[in-house]
């Protein structure tokens, strides 16, 4: 089973969309395995986004990140990458197609809710990076026969 990172970022938070944005994940047949809320330090929010260092966005990213609280998730399941960037959409929400997460809530580039690992290498950093092992669980969901079939 794949393990990937999402975020809320604090624009999700403030926008009181956190439950609904947890609950798309939920009902695709994602298996939480770790969640929490914390405002992430710039050196936290720096090395999450440190592949785009160089960027012109850059430093507007990390004050963005580093405003409020963010929430933290780390989800299982088969293709669990491929499976959240699908529900995400593209980074652009206006470019984004309706029924994804950016294409319902997003009309801004840099303020689109959400985050989820690229690559199933970049995940287990990511993860690595926003959690400490004793915050991660494994457990085998009730219904599992049923979504993972
Ligand atoms: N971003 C931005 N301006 C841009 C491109 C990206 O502010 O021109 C922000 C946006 O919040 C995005 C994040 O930087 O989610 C990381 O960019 P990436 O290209 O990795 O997009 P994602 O993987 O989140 O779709
Ligand atoms: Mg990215």
């Amino acid at each position: 089973m794949e393990r990937t990172l999402v975020l809320l970022k604090p624009d999700a938070v403030q926008r009181r969309l956190a439950g609904e944005l947890i609950s798309r994940f939920e009902r695709k047949g994602l298996t939480i395995v770790g969640l929490k809320m914390l405002q992430a330090s710039k050196d936290l929010a720096e090395k999450h986004y440190s592949v785009h260092a160089a960027r012109p966005f850059y430093q507007s990213l990390i004050s963005f990140l580093t405003s409020g609280p963010t929430v933290a998730i780390a989800l299982e399941g088969r293709e669990a990458v491929a499976a959240v960037r699908g529900l995400m959409g593209l980074t652009d929400g206006v470019k984004s197609p309706p029924g994804t997460i950016r294409g319902d809530y997003a009309i801004s580039i840099q303020n689109n809710l959400v985050h989820g690992s690229d690559s199933v290498d970049n995940a287990k950093a990511e993860i690595e990076l926003w959690f400490k092992p004793e915050e991660l669980t494994s457990w085998n969901p009730t219904d599992s026969s049923w979504v993972a079939g």
